[in-house]
Protein backbone atom coordinates (compact mmCIF):
# COMPACT_ATOMS: atom_id res chain seq x y z
CA UNK A 1 0.00 0.00 0.00
CA UNK A 2 1.36 3.62 -0.82
CA UNK A 3 0.99 6.89 1.52
CA UNK A 4 -2.06 8.92 0.45
CA UNK A 5 -3.20 12.39 0.66
CA UNK A 6 -4.75 12.58 3.74
CA UNK A 7 -6.89 15.65 4.02
CA UNK A 8 -7.58 15.05 7.33
CA UNK A 9 -8.55 17.48 10.03
CA UNK A 10 -7.00 16.53 12.87
CA UNK A 11 -4.82 14.38 13.71
CA UNK A 12 -3.92 15.13 10.57
CA UNK A 13 -0.34 14.44 7.98
CA UNK A 14 3.06 14.98 9.09
CA UNK A 15 5.84 15.64 6.69
CA UNK A 16 7.33 12.61 5.04
CA UNK A 17 10.60 13.73 5.95
CA UNK A 18 9.50 14.10 9.55
CA UNK A 19 8.66 10.18 9.39
CA UNK A 20 11.26 8.81 7.75
CA UNK A 21 13.87 10.77 9.61
CA UNK A 22 11.98 9.77 13.21
CA UNK A 23 12.30 6.16 11.26
CA UNK A 24 16.04 6.27 11.06
CA UNK A 25 16.14 7.23 14.85
CA UNK A 26 14.13 5.09 15.87
CA UNK A 27 16.03 2.04 17.52
CA UNK A 28 18.94 4.32 18.58
CA UNK A 29 18.82 7.89 19.06
CA UNK A 30 21.93 9.99 18.69
CA UNK A 31 24.43 8.39 21.25
CA UNK A 32 21.62 7.06 24.13
CA UNK A 33 21.14 3.05 23.01
CA UNK A 34 17.50 3.66 23.25
CA UNK A 35 14.03 4.85 21.42
CA UNK A 36 13.45 8.54 22.84
CA UNK A 37 10.21 6.77 23.99
CA UNK A 38 12.33 4.98 26.63
CA UNK A 39 14.37 7.58 28.07
CA UNK A 40 13.93 9.37 31.31
CA UNK A 41 12.50 12.94 30.30
CA UNK A 42 15.22 14.41 32.44
CA UNK A 43 18.42 12.57 31.11
CA UNK A 44 20.53 15.29 29.23
CA UNK A 45 19.48 13.42 25.98
CA UNK A 46 15.66 14.38 26.86
CA UNK A 47 16.53 17.51 27.87
CA UNK A 48 18.49 18.17 24.81
CA UNK A 49 15.53 17.53 22.70
CA UNK A 50 12.61 19.36 24.42
CA UNK A 51 14.78 22.39 24.65
CA UNK A 52 16.02 22.37 20.96
CA UNK A 53 12.39 22.10 20.39
CA UNK A 54 11.43 25.52 22.43
CA UNK A 55 14.52 27.53 20.84
CA UNK A 56 13.29 26.14 17.23
CA UNK A 57 9.14 27.04 17.96
CA UNK A 58 10.27 30.31 19.32
CA UNK A 59 12.42 31.55 16.44
CA UNK A 60 9.47 30.08 14.02
CA UNK A 61 7.19 32.38 15.94
CA UNK A 62 9.31 35.07 16.88
CA UNK A 63 8.20 34.90 19.89
CA UNK A 64 9.59 38.10 22.11
CA UNK A 65 11.26 37.80 25.25
CA UNK A 66 8.57 38.00 28.19
CA UNK A 67 6.69 35.19 26.84
CA UNK A 68 6.88 31.22 28.05
CA UNK A 69 6.58 28.60 26.01
CA UNK A 70 5.06 25.27 27.90
CA UNK A 71 4.11 21.61 26.28
CA UNK A 72 1.00 20.45 28.28
CA UNK A 73 -0.88 17.57 28.04
CA UNK A 74 -4.67 17.70 27.45
CA UNK A 75 -5.54 18.71 24.02
CA UNK A 76 -6.99 22.51 23.34
CA UNK A 77 -9.83 21.46 25.31
CA UNK A 78 -8.29 21.24 28.65
CA UNK A 79 -7.12 25.13 27.85
CA UNK A 80 -10.99 25.76 27.72
CA UNK A 81 -10.83 25.07 31.59
CA UNK A 82 -7.19 26.60 32.04
CA UNK A 83 -7.54 29.47 30.61
CA UNK A 84 -10.62 31.15 32.76
CA UNK A 85 -8.91 29.34 36.12
CA UNK A 86 -5.60 31.03 35.52
CA UNK A 87 -7.05 34.56 34.44
CA UNK A 88 -9.90 35.35 36.02
CA UNK A 89 -9.71 38.23 38.39
CA UNK A 90 -12.58 40.30 37.63
CA UNK A 91 -14.56 37.22 37.14
CA UNK A 92 -15.34 37.81 33.51
CA UNK A 93 -14.47 37.29 30.32
CA UNK A 94 -15.55 37.67 27.02
CA UNK A 95 -15.84 35.58 24.33
CA UNK A 96 -16.73 35.68 20.28
CA UNK A 97 -18.59 32.89 19.19
CA UNK A 98 -17.60 31.26 15.46
CA UNK A 99 -18.14 27.90 15.63
CA UNK A 100 -18.29 24.32 17.53
CA UNK A 101 -14.84 25.07 19.30
CA UNK A 102 -15.65 28.20 20.40
CA UNK A 103 -18.93 27.46 21.80
CA UNK A 104 -17.13 24.40 24.14
CA UNK A 105 -14.37 26.80 24.95
CA UNK A 106 -17.69 29.33 26.08
CA UNK A 107 -19.09 26.61 28.10
CA UNK A 108 -16.44 25.82 29.46
CA UNK A 109 -15.12 29.29 30.86
CA UNK A 110 -19.54 29.71 32.62
CA UNK A 111 -18.20 27.44 35.03
CA UNK A 112 -15.64 29.68 36.45
CA UNK A 113 -16.62 32.83 35.50
CA UNK A 114 -19.43 35.28 33.63
CA UNK A 115 -19.22 34.94 29.98
CA UNK A 116 -20.48 38.20 27.50
CA UNK A 117 -20.57 36.71 24.06
CA UNK A 118 -19.62 40.13 22.30
CA UNK A 119 -20.47 38.40 18.80
CA UNK A 120 -21.52 35.13 17.12
CA UNK A 121 -21.83 34.08 13.52
CA UNK A 122 -24.03 31.24 14.36
CA UNK A 123 -27.36 32.87 12.27
CA UNK A 124 -25.50 31.87 9.30
CA UNK A 125 -24.05 28.56 9.92
CA UNK A 126 -20.68 30.13 10.74
CA UNK A 127 -19.67 31.02 7.43
CA UNK A 128 -18.62 34.53 8.54
CA UNK A 129 -16.37 36.32 11.11
CA UNK A 130 -18.68 39.42 12.96
CA UNK A 131 -17.49 42.39 12.88
CA UNK A 132 -15.77 43.71 16.30
CA UNK A 133 -14.81 47.02 17.50
CA UNK A 134 -13.30 47.48 20.94
CA UNK A 135 -16.45 49.33 22.07
CA UNK A 136 -17.65 45.91 22.73
CA UNK A 137 -14.87 44.80 25.03
CA UNK A 138 -16.16 46.62 28.69
CA UNK A 139 -12.90 47.18 30.72
CA UNK A 140 -14.49 45.48 33.48
CA UNK A 141 -13.66 41.93 32.01
CA UNK A 142 -10.45 39.96 32.27
CA UNK A 143 -9.55 39.00 28.72
CA UNK A 144 -11.21 38.57 24.99
CA UNK A 145 -11.00 35.24 23.97
CA UNK A 146 -11.28 34.60 20.17
CA UNK A 147 -10.58 31.19 18.01
CA UNK A 148 -8.58 32.48 14.95
CA UNK A 149 -9.38 28.95 12.47
CA UNK A 150 -12.18 27.68 12.54
CA UNK A 151 -11.21 24.11 11.80
CA UNK A 152 -15.19 23.01 11.01
CA UNK A 153 -16.74 25.58 9.29
CA UNK A 154 -13.61 26.79 7.60
CA UNK A 155 -12.89 30.77 8.47
CA UNK A 156 -10.36 32.37 9.52
CA UNK A 157 -9.79 36.32 11.34
CA UNK A 158 -9.08 38.40 8.89
CA UNK A 159 -7.78 41.29 11.45
CA UNK A 160 -6.97 40.78 14.84
CA UNK A 161 -9.88 43.29 17.03
CA UNK A 162 -9.40 45.73 18.80
CA UNK A 163 -9.76 44.88 22.61
CA UNK A 164 -10.09 47.93 23.87
CA UNK A 165 -6.56 47.05 26.11
CA UNK A 166 -7.84 44.25 27.82
CA UNK A 167 -5.68 41.05 27.24
CA UNK A 168 -5.74 39.07 23.95
CA UNK A 169 -6.61 35.30 24.20
CA UNK A 170 -6.39 32.61 21.25
CA UNK A 171 -6.82 29.60 20.22
CA UNK A 172 -5.01 28.67 17.11
CA UNK A 173 -5.08 24.62 17.32
CA UNK A 174 -5.61 24.81 13.50
CA UNK A 175 -3.62 27.65 12.16
CA UNK A 176 -0.33 27.79 14.14
CA UNK A 177 2.76 28.16 12.05
CA UNK A 178 0.63 28.63 9.03
CA UNK A 179 1.06 32.21 8.77
CA UNK A 180 3.29 35.00 10.39
CA UNK A 181 1.66 36.31 13.94
CA UNK A 182 2.75 39.06 16.17
CA UNK A 183 2.71 37.45 18.73
CA UNK A 184 3.06 40.41 20.89
CA UNK A 185 -0.34 41.51 20.27
CA UNK A 186 -1.39 38.46 22.51
CA UNK A 187 -1.39 37.46 26.08
CA UNK A 188 -1.92 33.84 25.59
CA UNK A 189 -1.96 31.88 22.59
CA UNK A 190 -2.91 27.88 22.71
CA UNK A 191 -2.48 25.23 20.32
CA UNK A 192 -3.35 21.25 20.16
CA UNK A 193 -0.70 20.07 18.01
CA UNK A 194 -2.10 17.33 16.12
CA UNK A 195 -3.38 19.90 13.68
CA UNK A 196 -0.32 21.38 12.45
CA UNK A 197 2.67 21.07 14.74
CA UNK A 198 2.96 17.48 15.24
CA UNK A 199 0.94 14.03 16.91
CA UNK A 200 -1.72 14.59 19.07
CA UNK A 201 -0.34 14.67 22.47
CA UNK A 202 0.85 17.72 23.41
CA UNK A 203 -0.60 21.19 23.51
CA UNK A 204 1.32 24.33 23.17
CA UNK A 205 0.67 26.84 25.26
CA UNK A 206 2.65 30.97 24.81
CA UNK A 207 1.90 32.89 27.47
CA UNK A 208 3.20 36.13 28.49
CA UNK A 209 4.20 36.38 31.93
CA UNK A 210 2.62 38.67 33.48
CA UNK A 211 -0.59 36.50 32.94
CA UNK A 212 1.18 33.66 35.14
CA UNK A 213 -0.22 34.27 38.29
CA UNK A 214 0.48 32.31 41.62
CA UNK A 215 -2.70 33.56 44.13
CA UNK A 216 -5.41 31.55 41.97
CA UNK A 217 -8.84 29.99 44.09
CA UNK A 218 -7.76 26.70 46.08
CA UNK A 219 -9.67 24.04 43.86
CA UNK A 220 -7.96 25.25 40.62
CA UNK A 221 -5.35 21.96 40.11
CA UNK A 222 -1.75 21.99 40.21
CA UNK A 223 -1.36 20.64 36.82
CA UNK A 224 -3.50 23.04 35.29
CA UNK A 225 -2.00 25.82 36.55
CA UNK A 226 0.20 27.87 33.40
CA UNK A 227 2.76 28.51 37.01
CA UNK A 228 2.90 25.03 37.79
CA UNK A 229 4.80 24.59 34.37
CA UNK A 230 6.56 27.95 33.88
CA UNK A 231 8.77 27.36 36.87
CA UNK A 232 10.03 23.63 35.75
CA UNK A 233 9.96 24.33 32.12
CA UNK A 234 7.27 21.59 31.37
CA UNK A 235 9.09 19.74 33.22
CA UNK A 236 6.77 19.28 36.37
CA UNK A 237 5.82 15.62 35.59
CA UNK A 238 6.81 13.16 32.68
CA UNK A 239 5.37 15.45 29.23
CA UNK A 240 4.59 13.44 26.26
CA UNK A 241 7.87 12.94 25.53
CA UNK A 242 7.77 11.45 22.11
CA UNK A 243 4.94 13.97 20.67
CA UNK A 244 7.52 16.78 21.57
CA UNK A 245 10.31 14.96 20.26
CA UNK A 246 8.58 14.73 16.46
CA UNK A 247 7.43 18.12 17.31
CA UNK A 248 11.07 19.00 17.07
CA UNK A 249 11.60 17.76 14.35
CA UNK A 250 8.65 19.36 12.76
CA UNK A 251 10.29 22.34 13.66
CA UNK A 252 13.83 21.58 12.09
CA UNK A 253 11.90 20.77 9.24
CA UNK A 254 9.85 24.22 8.82
CA UNK A 255 13.33 26.32 9.69
CA UNK A 256 14.66 24.23 6.76
CA UNK A 257 12.42 25.29 4.39
CA UNK A 258 12.24 28.98 5.32
CA UNK A 259 10.18 29.20 8.49
CA UNK A 260 6.88 30.64 8.67
CA UNK A 261 7.02 33.14 5.93
CA UNK A 262 7.74 30.97 3.11
CA UNK A 263 4.93 28.48 4.80
CA UNK A 264 2.61 31.00 4.11
CA UNK A 265 3.49 32.11 1.14
CA UNK A 266 2.84 28.08 0.11
CA UNK A 267 0.00 27.71 2.08
CA UNK A 268 -1.63 30.98 0.56
CA UNK A 269 -1.09 29.40 -3.00
CA UNK A 270 -2.39 26.26 -2.09
CA UNK A 271 -5.86 27.59 -0.45
CA UNK A 272 -5.87 30.12 -3.69
CA UNK A 273 -5.35 26.86 -6.29
CA UNK A 274 -8.77 25.40 -4.81
CA UNK A 275 -10.51 28.13 -3.99
CA UNK A 276 -10.09 29.37 -7.65
CA UNK A 277 -10.94 25.97 -8.79
CA UNK A 278 -14.18 26.61 -6.36
CA UNK A 279 -15.66 29.81 -7.71
CA UNK A 280 -15.29 28.67 -11.34
CA UNK A 281 -16.61 24.82 -10.99
CA UNK A 282 -20.45 24.37 -12.08
CA UNK A 283 -20.48 21.18 -9.43
CA UNK A 284 -18.57 22.59 -6.31
CA UNK A 285 -18.77 25.35 -4.74
CA UNK A 286 -17.26 27.05 -1.24
CA UNK A 287 -19.53 27.68 1.77
CA UNK A 288 -17.39 30.31 3.27
CA UNK A 289 -17.57 34.08 2.26
CA UNK A 290 -14.83 35.38 0.38
CA UNK A 291 -12.91 37.61 3.23
CA UNK A 292 -13.39 34.90 5.97
CA UNK A 293 -11.83 31.68 3.80
CA UNK A 294 -9.33 29.45 6.12
CA UNK A 295 -6.27 29.10 4.14
CA UNK A 296 -5.95 25.75 5.72
CA UNK A 297 -9.34 23.97 6.38
CA UNK A 298 -11.87 24.11 2.95
CA UNK A 299 -15.08 22.77 3.29
CA UNK A 300 -17.33 22.69 -0.10
CA UNK A 301 -20.33 21.28 -1.27
CA UNK A 302 -21.81 19.99 -4.34
CA UNK A 303 -25.49 20.82 -3.19
CA UNK A 304 -26.60 17.33 -3.08
CA UNK A 305 -25.76 14.19 -0.49
CA UNK A 306 -25.63 11.84 -3.37
CA UNK A 307 -23.38 13.26 -5.27
CA UNK A 308 -20.93 14.29 -1.79
CA UNK A 309 -21.22 10.35 -0.76
CA UNK A 310 -20.19 9.59 -4.08
CA UNK A 311 -17.23 12.26 -4.34
CA UNK A 312 -16.23 11.12 -1.20
CA UNK A 313 -15.73 7.08 -2.52
CA UNK A 314 -13.85 7.85 -5.46
CA UNK A 315 -11.85 10.45 -3.77
CA UNK A 316 -10.64 7.69 -1.43
CA UNK A 317 -9.95 5.18 -4.30
CA UNK A 318 -7.88 7.39 -6.10
CA UNK A 319 -5.30 7.95 -2.94
CA UNK A 320 -7.49 11.30 -1.32
CA UNK A 321 -8.89 10.33 1.86
CA UNK A 322 -10.84 11.74 5.24
CA UNK A 323 -12.34 14.60 2.90
CA UNK A 324 -15.68 14.45 4.44
CA UNK A 325 -16.71 17.28 6.07
CA UNK A 326 -17.37 17.52 9.88
CA UNK A 327 -20.65 15.92 10.95
CA UNK A 328 -22.35 19.03 12.41
CA UNK A 329 -21.76 20.73 8.18
CA UNK A 330 -21.78 17.53 5.75
CA UNK A 331 -20.85 18.16 2.56
CA UNK A 332 -16.74 17.42 2.03
CA UNK A 333 -13.66 19.35 3.70
CA UNK A 334 -9.86 19.41 2.72
CA UNK A 335 -7.31 20.04 5.47
CA UNK A 336 -4.14 21.72 4.07
CA UNK A 337 -1.90 22.47 6.67
CA UNK A 338 1.71 22.88 6.61
CA UNK A 339 2.40 19.13 5.27
CA UNK A 340 -0.41 18.36 3.20
CA UNK A 341 2.06 18.90 -0.02
CA UNK A 342 0.76 21.09 -3.19
CA UNK A 343 1.35 18.05 -4.85
CA UNK A 344 -1.65 16.45 -3.31
CA UNK A 345 -3.71 19.90 -3.62
CA UNK A 346 -3.25 19.31 -7.08
CA UNK A 347 -4.03 15.67 -7.06
CA UNK A 348 -7.56 16.72 -5.12
CA UNK A 349 -8.34 19.42 -7.73
CA UNK A 350 -7.35 17.27 -10.98
CA UNK A 351 -9.93 14.64 -9.51
CA UNK A 352 -12.54 17.26 -9.17
CA UNK A 353 -12.77 18.57 -12.84
CA UNK A 354 -12.69 14.48 -13.26
CA UNK A 355 -15.74 14.27 -11.04
CA UNK A 356 -17.54 17.26 -12.68
CA UNK A 357 -16.83 16.45 -16.42
CA UNK A 358 -18.44 12.68 -15.09
CA UNK A 359 -21.57 14.54 -13.61
CA UNK A 360 -22.27 17.51 -15.71
C1 LIG B 1 -9.22 20.39 17.20
C2 LIG B 1 -9.51 21.67 17.86
C3 LIG B 1 -9.76 21.75 19.23
C4 LIG B 1 -9.80 20.54 20.12
O1 LIG B 1 -8.52 20.05 20.30
P1 LIG B 1 -8.20 18.82 21.28
O2 LIG B 1 -6.71 18.83 21.25
O3 LIG B 1 -8.80 17.61 20.66
O4 LIG B 1 -8.75 19.13 22.61
C5 LIG B 1 -9.99 23.00 19.77
N1 LIG B 1 -9.98 24.11 19.02
C6 LIG B 1 -9.74 24.07 17.70
C7 LIG B 1 -9.74 25.33 16.90
C8 LIG B 1 -9.49 22.85 17.07
O5 LIG B 1 -9.25 22.80 15.76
Amino acid sequence: MERVYNFAAGPACLPEEVLKKAQAEFLVYGESGMNVMEMSHRSKDYLGIIQEAEADFRALLKIPAGYKVLFLQGGASTQFAAVPMNLSQKGKAHYVNTGNWSKKAIGEAKKYLSVNVVASSEDKTFSYIPALDSSMFAPDADYVHITSNNTIYGTRFPYLPDTNGLPLVSDMSSCILSEVIDVSKFALIYAGAQKNIGPAGVTLVIIREDMIREDLPAFVPTMLKYKTHADENSLYNTPPTYAIYISGLVFKHLLSLGGVPAMQKINERKAKKLYDYLDESQLFSATVQKEFRSIMNVPFVTGSEELDAAFIAGAKKAGLVNLKGHRSVGGMRASIYNAMPEAGVQALITYMKAFELDNK
